[in-house]
């Protein structure tokens, strides 16, 4: 399956994606992650692209497009991949078009997972990163462990920069500019999805699935 997760920052597009990645055994593409990686490495990619990250930015359309061309080429991606955060912008779903024409691939489907803003300042707000290994934890999950469940890093857990209230509106109304009319895009084309977002993540990845057809 190939699969474009859709929506704003904070309605759960990385949770659900990794769950579909381990049922299908498919490569869980998060240009997030990707960037997070860079930074942390500090590779010439993270230098660049980490103050446009803290102030909520859209990191430059060829930078993203250069990453996703480079990363959907690797042997992994041959029998599927779920896209989270990618495209953006119009200039990287057309550009993603054309590159999804050259590797002949026609079978991509969007998935457009909803919710209001104050639920989504409000879900970001509560969740913790683990500074050596990124996975995200809401505050419950996390009730008073000082080690990371994922990879035992100690007093690891951390609002990350981006996810302050300033940066996460400054993100919802990036996303509301720029990434809205990628969904316009893909919705002319007929081939959109769409879920509330709202509820447990059992609940929604229920509804995901079953759009999915994933058994
Ligand atoms: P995310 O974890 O998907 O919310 O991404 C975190 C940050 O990385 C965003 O706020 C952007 O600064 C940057 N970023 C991730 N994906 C893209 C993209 N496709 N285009 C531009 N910037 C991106």
């Amino acid at each position: 399956m190939r699969l474009i997760l859709f929506g704003a920052p904070g309605v759960g597009k990385g949770t659900q994606a990794k769950l579909i990645s381990s049922k299908l055994n498919i490569p869980h593409i998060s240009t997030g992650d990707i960037l997070r990686q860079a930074v942390k490495d500090q590779t010439q990619l993270g230098k660049k692209a980490h103050e446009i990250m803290n102030r909520g930015d859209l990191v430059p359309d060829d930078i993203m497009i250069g990453i996703i061309q480079d990363r959907l080429h690797k042997p992994d991606c041959e029998k599927g991949f779920i896209l989270d955060g990618f495209p953006r912008t119009v200039k990287q779903a057309i550009a993603l078009d054309k590159l999804l024409d050259e590797m002949k691939i026609s079978d991509v489907k969007v998935v457009n997972i909803t919710a209001n803003d104050d639920e989504l300042v409000s879900r970001i707000g509560n969740r913790r990163a683990c500074k050596n290994c990124g996975q995200i934890f809401i505050l419950q999950e996390i009730d008073g462990k000082t080690n990371c469940t994922n990879c035992n890093a100690e007093n690891s857990f951390y609002l990350r920069d981006d996810d302050k209230e300033a940066v996460v509106r400054n993100r919802l109304q990036v996303f509301r500019e720029n990434t809205k009319p990628v969904l316009d895009f893909y919705e002319d084309k007929g081939n959109v999805n769409t879920i509330d977002g709202l509820g447990s993540i059992t609940e929604v990845s229920k509804k995901v699935f079953e759009k999915l057809d994933i058994i």
